[in-house]
């Protein structure tokens, strides 16, 4: 009844005429003065509708969780990867631009939606946000976007590399794609190999497994040996089989988190801005204290990244000192056979005069 009573007066604030009986929700989001950001997340009206579903599971385990609700996905990784080709392979269709070009023709972040055996995917596409830059005012703009446009949080970051290249630049997105999603983004991370036809018929897990790349090994460890490949030129069966492939992993991985998406304080003030410009709200003040939120919370959250590596360092320095100290005696041995060994040589050559 409320409900109502605010979508009435919200009609007679904006002038909104006709007695439709429309969604509230969508009543109040087709009256919405263009007043930021938020465009493509805001007259996305199934997205922003659908957010309410799923908004409160957050990080929480649901025990009965089912695979009904929309699957958010974030292609994340270094430029040129082909992250929008990927996007385009998972939708099925072109929607994000994918070419070969020295500088990124991804400029903004972008979401679009389709559909996998009658579920709901949104992906959200990237542009450079994860380089080895210093951060300005339109990365922290961007990555407030990318909040934005996956509220309330993605399931899946797939972090897209070029099979056979993974660089110093990818070692330094994996440390950004830390950075910008927060500590638990390694726990929702999938690899996903581009250029899959390099392979030429080997096997992924045979080709990984003689692969001699210590960053590489390191990230497959860390998101939990979740990768899979893509062929972003194949079509028919082939990018049905790839996708199926993806599908696979993106499942077990729901079933791991018992269907938890990634939230964080900053994917939850994302979700709030949203419900306030859902529910008519003036949003323009709040749009330029959410994007100092996210500068602020992107600082700390690097800091914090710095400080757990000097930490573990030091942890790793301590344990090797402990065992050190516990193995005491098979140091002062070998010191001994040193020492013995030095004397018997000195004495044992014979000098010529
Ligand atoms: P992004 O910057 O990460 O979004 O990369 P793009 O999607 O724009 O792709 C960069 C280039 O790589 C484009 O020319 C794509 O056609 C090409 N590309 C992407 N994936 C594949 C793949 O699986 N195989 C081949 N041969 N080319 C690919
Ligand atoms: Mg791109």
């Amino acid at each position: 009844m409320g409900e109502v009573k605010s979508v009435s007066r919200f009609r007679r604030k904006f002038g909104v005429q006709g007695t439709a009986p429309e969604s509230p929700v969508r009543v109040l989001l087709a009256t919405l003065p263009p007043c930021c950001l938020l465009t493509d997340a805001a007259t996305d009206l199934d997205h922003i509708t659908g957010l309410q579903d799923d908004s409160n599971r957050g990080n929480s385990k649901d025990a009965n969780f089912s695979a009904s609700s929309s699957l958010r996905i974030i292609l994340v990784g270094k430029s040129g990867v082909g992250k929008s080709a990927t996007g385009n392979s998972i939708l099925g269709r072109m929607e994000f631009t994918s070419k070969l070009e020295a500088k990124c023709v991804t400029k903004k972040c972008q979401q679009a939606r389709g559909t996998w055996n009658g579920r709901s995917i949104l992906v959200v596409d990237t542009p450079p946000i994860f380089e080895d830059m210093p951060p300005t005012q339109d990365w922290y703009q961007d990555i407030g976007d990318c909040y934005l446009l996956s509220a309330p949080g993605p399931h899946v970051l797939l972090l897209v590399t070029q099979l056979g290249r993974f660089t110093a630049q990818d070692i330094i997105a994996v440390r950004r794609v830390k950075e910008v999603f927060g500590a638990e983004a390694m726990r929702h991370v999938i690899v996903l190999f581009t250029r899959k036809e390099d392979l030429e018929g080997e096997p992924l897990a045979q080709y990984l497994a003689n692969v001699d790349n210590a960053g590489l090994s390191r990230l497959l460890r860390e998101c939990g040996r979740r990768f899979c490949a893509f062929d972003n030129r194949a079509t028919g069966d082939q990018q049905r089989q790839q996708l199926e492939q993806l599908m696979a992993q993106v499942e077990s991985l729901e079933r791991e988190l018992q269907g938890a998406f990634l939230s964080t304080l900053l994917s939850q003030e994302a979700q709030l801005l949203l419900q306030q410009k859902n529910g008519g709200g003036e949003c323009s003040e709040e749009h330029r204290r959410y994007l100092g939120l996210v500068q602020r919370e992107l600082k700390k959250q690097r800091q914090d990244l710095s400080e757990a590596q000097d930490n573990c360092l030091r942890h790793r320095l301590r344990r090797l000192s402990h065992w050190m100290v516990s193995h005491l005696w098979i140091f002062i041995l070998l010191v001994c056979i040193l020492i013995f060994l030095v004397i018997f040589i000195d004495f044992g050559i014979p000098r010529g005069n």
